[in-house]
């Protein structure tokens, strides 16, 4: 069988148990989901913790058309 399956990790930061490509924390190097990636990317640029939510619920809202 040659089906690939997706892997399913989970995030040792938000706890989410997530099947895409998993990203780098900045912080400790470890594999940590999109969303959690996205979140130290926008704190990295000085977004707060509101301004971060609606953006993933942007990104979020654009993938599931
Ligand atoms: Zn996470």
């Amino acid at each position: 069988m040659k089906e690939r399956v997706f892997e399913k990790r989970t995030c040792p930061k938000c706890g989410q148990i997530y099947t895409d490509r998993p990203a780098n924390s900045r912080v400790d190097g470890s594999r940590i989901c999109p969303d959690c990636g996205t979140r130290e990317a926008l704190e990295s640029i000085g977004v707060g913790r509101e301004e971060q939510d609606k953006i993933l619920s942007i990104i979020h809202r654009n993938y599931q058309n």
